[in-house]
């Protein structure tokens, strides 16, 4: 019998877990986790924030459906140290376990821009459902919260807090908002909706230090310019967690080094999610965890069957009553690519389709679910479209 070990117990690491436990029932494996709760999708943390669901809701696997797959999961028990040579791993509990293969999922923590005074009290990031607990205990005692980040993220905590009786203003330190994700012109009207939704944005507004004694009193931007607030949540982007594989000796730069069977620099152990590195790119969505966790399991059974080949980027942005989706190449410079656009500022519509030798490689699609879903079936099948091309939003 094979012993795996899986560190980590997000989306990347429960796709492993299943994929494992269905391709070879003599395997056993030990999952760890450094979180007090089973199994819950990270974006429906933003359900809990708005006060839709409770933390039991959010719970999608309880320890029982590991057992099936011959998995057994040790709720916050964080893996604090990675022998990679004796094939070993402790853990706080100072417990060894040895393992014949293992898989580092440790996802990510959220990014802190040099701010000063960012360690002052009520001022959060959101990553757990722990965060959103203390969020959303903060929002009984305080007046108005600042979201600081104008990403998806950012827009998504503004519009779950004002829906449990926040009331917030999100900055952005540029002038497009959901810059990952949109061109300048389809942020306009986004912004236009969400401002009729009556969330409070300021853009242009890049924050230097928070302001206060030991609690928030306001925000100071390199221009200057001040607002008030006694709230504070940063959603500034995530970075990979690197610090257990980087001790352990695995190859890191930005995330951990994996080649296309997800296997890390040291033979045995391999990476998958938000925490991995291929070819010089960090994601930080669930379709790369997704992914990555299933080629990372079939390869630790048998090494070599499966390549990453890569991973389409797609979002969704869930802001009430928006869709929103933006996929693969939407802002092209090269002069290889063609653009189509068409936007109904009344409607608050904004599509685009980028294409490339009659094939669609990406997009925009804000305010009409059709034409997302329509989008990303064009990408994902690479189907030739003939002119007009604006025929693609009908
Ligand atoms: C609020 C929110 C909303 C999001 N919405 C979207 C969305 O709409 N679409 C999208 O594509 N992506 C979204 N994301 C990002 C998405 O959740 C991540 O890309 C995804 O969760 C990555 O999965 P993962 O398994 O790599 O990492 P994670 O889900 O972060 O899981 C890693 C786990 O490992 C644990 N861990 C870390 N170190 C240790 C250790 N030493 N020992 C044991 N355990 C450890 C962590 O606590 C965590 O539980 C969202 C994220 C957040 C926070």
């Amino acid at each position: 019998m094979k012993k795996l070990a899986i560190v980590g117990n997000g989306t990347a690491a429960i796709t492993a877990v299943r994929e494992l436990g269905r391709m070879d029932a003599t395997i056993a494996m030990d999952v760890f986790s450094d979180e007090p709760y089973s199994y819950y999708p990270r974006p429906r943390i933003i359900d809990f924030l708005a006060g839709d669901v409770s933390i039991q809701d959010l719970i999608q696997y309880s320890p029982e459906w590991y057992e099936q797959y011959n998995a057994h999961l040790h709720l916050e028990e964080p893996v604090k140290q990675l022998d990679v040579d004796s094939m070993s791993l402790k853990t706080t509990a100072k417990r060894y376990h040895g393992y014949d293969r293992i898989l580092v999922a440790v996802g990510s923590h959220p990014w802190i821009p040099p701010i000063h005074g960012a360690d002052k009290k009520n001022v959060h990031t959101l990553r757990t459902l722990r965060d959103a607990a203390t969020i959303r205990k903060g929002i009984e005692t305080t007046n108005r919260q600042i979201i600081i980040g104008g990403g998806i993220l950012g827009i998504e905590i503004a519009a779950a807090l004002e829906k449990y009786g926040g009331n917030t203003l999100t900055i952005s330190h540029i002038d497009t908002l959901l810059p990952k994700q949109l061109d300048s012109a389809a942020s306009s009207v986004l912004l236009k909706r969400l401002n009729q939704l009556g969330l409070n944005i300021l853009m242009n507004f890049e924050c230097k230090r928070v302001l206060g004694d030991k609690e928030v009193e306001a925000l100071e931007s390199t221009t200057g310019d001040r607002v008030e607030g006694d709230m504070v949540i940063i959603a500034t982007g995530v970075r990979p967690n690197i610090a257990l594989a980087k001790t352990a000796g695995l190859g890191c730069n930005r995330g951990i080094v994996v080649d296309a069977h997800m296997q890390t620099s040291e033979k045995g152990c391999f990476a998958a999610g938000d925490c991995t590195e291929w070819q010089g790119v960090s994601w930080g969505i669930i379709p790369v965890a997704l992914d990555t966790g299933k080629v990372a399991a079939r390869n630790m059974v048998d090494l070599g069957g499966t390549h990453y080949n890569g991973t389409t980027p797609r979002n969704t942005l869930k802001v009430a009553g928006i869709d929103l989706t933006s996929i693969g190449e939407f802002n092209p410079v090269s002069p290889k690519f063609e653009s189509v656009v068409q936007v109904d500022e009344k409607e608050g519509t904004y599509f685009k389709a980028v294409l490339k030798d009659h094939t669609v490689v990406g997009g925009i699609a804000l305010g009409n679910r059709k034409v997302a879903l329509k989008l990303q079936r064009l990408v994902s099948t690479g189907k030739r479209v003939e002119r007009p091309f604006s025929d693609i939003f009908e």
